[in-house]
């Protein structure tokens, strides 16, 4: 009897389980297999420097697609919060994304459910800024007919990514197609997946990434929704599997996606710096001078206060503290080396700075903490 009300309840939770269940939409981005070699290069050379020591900002446009009559349903401060996300992300290889220049809103009802077989060539011809990441929100995004979450595209390529508004909030899926336009393949491996555990192939199979574990491809089936990995595959040495869960660049719980590696971050930066050496925003005012040896800004991270001091007098200079958005959310001119800001009212987050004056100008990042 215990056995037949085990075998009810196990059948309805099943069934719940089932009607709750979304179709398991994934990302679209076409592994390249020239990317191969030159991925593997940069891998090689990790022996030089991890990362830029200077903030790099990145320079981004939004483009929201919505219906003609303005319906829509995502909105532009949605993206925003994401941006803040992927900021968050990234700040470990020194890039911040801002936006360069106004959002562009695309008033397309045929676009609203975008298809990339027959759609893509409007977007990159009529909807496109040079040099900037072009991101494109639209309200389903699909290749050939199948739904994904995604999709962008490995170096060479224009700069662009597409995300679906199922997917734009999750906290996880901007980060990952970004991070196949910096370089990175998913976990599980796109052209070969028999990477094996004990990390023996791990230059030449999956991911071609050694720190990140071999990835049996993570699903909602073997990933708990407490983000713990639930799988039994072994791999062809019969040795069970120990994925990171938490990979951004795995097909994990969208929700438990939440880290790049060390190995990761330093292609994303390498891949920043040589394949997208493009990127560059000519509608605002470059932030690329930096000098930051007379300077010291604390405390970073910081809360209500934040100081700045100078190793000697600085004449007339102009700061600015801007947001995501590019925004100058605290402006001040001074004199003097020594200033103190109240931060008390600017929202958590991360910020870059601008100082300057005629002789004199350094930019960097500045986080606001609880
Ligand atoms: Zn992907």
């Amino acid at each position: 009897m215990l056995k037949y009300l085990f075998f009810i309840c196990f059948v309805i939770s099943t069934l719940k389980s089932n009607s709750q269940t979304i179709p398991a939409v994934e990302c679209g981005t076409v592994a390249k297999s020239s990317w191969i070699a030159k991925l593997q290069a940069i891998n090689n050379a990790k022996a030089s420097a991890l990362k830029t020591s200077d903030l790099v900002t990145i320079p981004i446009q939004i483009h929201l697609i919505v219906k003609a009559n303005g319906t829509t349903s995502l909105t532009v401060s949605q993206i925003r919060s994401e941006l803040d996300s992927v900021n968050y992300f990234y700040n470990n290889s020194n890039m911040f994304f801002y936006e360069c220049l106004a959002p562009e809103i695309i008033y397309d009802d045929s676009l609203f459910n975008y298809e990339y077989d027959t759609e893509e060539s409007i977007l990159l011809t009529q909807h496109y800024t040079n040099d900037v990441i072009n991101i494109y929100f639209a309200n389903t995004a699909s290749v050939s007919g199948t739904p994904v979450c995604g999709y962008s595209q490995f170096p060479p390529s224009m700069d662009y990514a597409v995300v679906a508004s199922a997917c734009a909030t999750n906290g996880s899926t901007l980060a990952h197609e970004l991070g196949h336009y910096f370089g990175l393949f998913h976990t599980h491996g796109d052209i070969s997946q028999g990477e094996l555990v004990d990390g023996s192939n791990c230059s030449s199979d999956g991911d071609l990434i050694c720190d990140t574990p071999a990835d049996p491809i993570l699903s909602s089936s073997n990933v708990s929704t407490s983000c713990v990995y639930t799988g039994t595959a072994m791999d062809a040495n019969f040795m069970p599997y120990a994925p990171d869960v938490t990979n951004i660049m795995s097909y994990s719980r969208k929700v438990c996606r939440n880290s790049f590696s060390f190995e990761q971050y330093y292609v994303i930066n390498s891949v920043m710096l040589n394949e997208r050496s493009n990127l560059y925003c000519q509608f605002a005012t470059s932030v690329s001078a930096f000098d930051k040896k007379n300077l010291r800004l604390f405390p970073n991270p910081g809360t209500d206060v934040l100081s700045v001091v100078f190793s000697e007098n600085i004449d007339s200079a102009k700061m600015c503290l801007f947001n995501t958005l590019g925004e100058c959310v605290y402006e001040n001119s001074f004199s003097g080396n020594n200033i103190q800001i109240n931060t008390s009212k600017l929202p958590m987050g991360v910020y870059f700075y601008s100082i300057e004056s005629n002789v004199f100008k350094s930019t960097g990042k500045w986080v606001k903490s609880e």
